[in-house]
């Protein structure tokens, strides 16, 4: 999507650890008519899907995922981290590990918000390795609803996530791929 990989070189910041801060449009500060633009992208991406419900993780997902919601009309479910030892209880809940920071941490989703029938599509800001995403897909999964695909803003395509993703099956629609990232180079789109 070109106007979101203009908005990257203009305003992204690449930072130790293949990390890219987007903290003056996605992350802290957020740019809403692009992400109204982007809603627009993954509705035409998704286009014929039937999809019941968006999920997505907090916090930086939560945005992103609600103005997509607006071309969609469906709720947003969005999965609470957590650092609760037992939990028990009506929710359902996935191990994910911060790319980040590092740590492990719980998610979790109550089971009143995501039933069987639903159709989900998952919507994050980005993907690293896939640890986000596989999470999530495992709540649905758990839930006995069905994956429908996984929308993306940023994924960085030098590191696992894109590729264990799409060998899974899910269509995977990342709205800017970086194929390579370093503050001497600057960054590369995928084609
Ligand atoms: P993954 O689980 O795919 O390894 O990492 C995805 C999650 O880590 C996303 O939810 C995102 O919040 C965070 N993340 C991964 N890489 C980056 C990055 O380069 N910049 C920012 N701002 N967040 C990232």
């Amino acid at each position: 999507m070109k106007v979101l990989k203009e908005r990257i070189i203009k305003d992204g910041k690449i930072r130790e650890g293949n990390v890219l801060k987007v903290d003056a449009f996605l992350n802290h500060q957020l740019d809403i008519e692009l992400f109204e633009q982007m809603g627009e992208e993954f509705k035409r991406r998704f286009e014929g899907k039937k999809i019941t419900k968006i999920l997505t993780i907090e916090a930086s997902g939560i945005a992103i995922a609600c103005i997509a919601a607006r071309y969609f009309k469906v709720p947003v479910v969005f999965a609470k981290k957590t650092q609760t030892k037992n939990i028990a209880g009506d929710v359902y809940t996935s191990k994910v590990e911060s790319f980040t920071h590092g740590k492990v941490y719980d998610i979790i989703v109550s089971k009143e918000f995501l039933r069987p029938e639903d159709h989900v599509l998952i919507i994050d800001d980005f993907l690293a390795n896939g640890k986000a995403l596989l999470g999530l897909t495992k709540l649905v999964q758990d839930a006995g609803a069905t994956v429908v695909g996984a929308g993306i803003a940023i994924e960085k395509g030098f590191q696992d996530g894109g590729k264990l993703i799409r060998e899974s099956g899910i269509q995977l629609e990342s709205l800017a791929i970086i194929d390579a990232m370093s503050v001497e180079e600057g960054i590369t789109f995928r084609k």
